[in-house]
């Protein structure tokens, strides 16, 4: 199990019957950049059972934090969801992903789109201070069915505007734009519709996206990306990479199986 850490649980919180966030130790020697994911998991009959999961936490920060779905059977989150304080988490050493911003050529607007818990990577990146640095807008658009599944409301509307380090960063530049689709609240609607019809960009006051000076991160299911990539294409936007910075990255919350 070299390439593994084991961590330790600090602190586990519960957003809903299907979400919860849990905090484990960090080996200083783990690195990683904001906006990247890497494999965790538990010891099961003597094996690792390992899933990908992106950073919550900032890559500055002493602990990990992870924003996780339950799946009721699903061989990892089934068991993860009853994780305690005081219980050993593996963590693996590699990280990796497309959520950087060097992946994308300077603009002026970052736009982060995320739903469910496609939200983890963009709560890592809004905590880094280049960020605000690089853009002159950082926009959080966050997805979920339900009002209860907006995880993290409070920290990004209380706690991160009062951080000594990058509070000004986010009173200045970051807007934060909560949607749903199944109950009443003051945004609703997808993304992918809130975009095509121009809704957002209006709601928020900013100009209809174009290439010139919009950047991208996409991070939610399958359906949402490739609906996303749709609109994106048709503006003749280009997926950037390590190797091709561009106008937009995607990154996929979870797999299809
Ligand atoms: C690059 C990447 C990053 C990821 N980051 C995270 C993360 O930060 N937090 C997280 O909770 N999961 C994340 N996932 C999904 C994660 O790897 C596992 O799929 C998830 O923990 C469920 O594991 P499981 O073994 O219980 O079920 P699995 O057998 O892995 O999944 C069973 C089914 O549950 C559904 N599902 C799985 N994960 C999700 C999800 N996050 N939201 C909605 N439906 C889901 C899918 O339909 C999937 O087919 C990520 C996946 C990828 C590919």
């Amino acid at each position: 199990m070299s390439n593994l850490n084991q961590e330790t649980i600090l602190d586990v919180h519960h957003w809903t019957d299907s979400l919860f966030t849990f905090k484990a130790t960090r080996d200083p020697s783990f690195r990683f950049q904001n906006g990247q994911f890497t494999m965790i998991g538990l010891e099961v009959n003597g094996k690792p059972l390992l899933r990908a999961y992106s950073m919550a936490s900032a890559n500055y920060e002493e602990n990990l934090e992870f924003f996780s779905i339950k799946v009721q059977d699903g061989p990892l989150t089934s068991r993860l969801q009853h994780l305690k304080v005081g219980d050993k988490i593996l963590v693996g050493r590699k990280p990796t992903g497309t959520l950087l911003t060097s992946n994308l050529l300077p603009g002026k607007y970052l736009y982060l789109l995320a739903t469910g818990t496609g939200l983890a990577p963009f709560m890592s990146l809004i905590k880094d201070p280049e960020v605000y640095d690089l853009y002159e807008k950082v926009i959080l658009v966050h997805g979920c069915r339900g009002v209860a599944e907006l995880a993290y409301q409070d920290i990004i509307t209380k706690e991160l505007p009062n951080n000594e380090f990058f509070g000004e960063g986010v009173r200045d530049k970051l807007i934060y734009y909560p949607t749903v689709t199944r109950e009443p609240f003051r945004n609703r609607g997808r993304l992918t519709d809130l975009i095509e019809s121009g809704k957002l960009f209006d709601d928020i006051d900013l100009p209809e996206m174009s290439i010139e000076h919009d950047r991208l991160m996409l991070c939610g299911s399958p359906a949402m990306l490739k609906d996303m990539r749709a609109i994106f294409d048709k503006r003749g936007f280009i997926e950037g990479s390590h190797a091709q910075p561009a106008h937009y990255v995607i990154e996929k919350a979870f797999v299809e199986q």
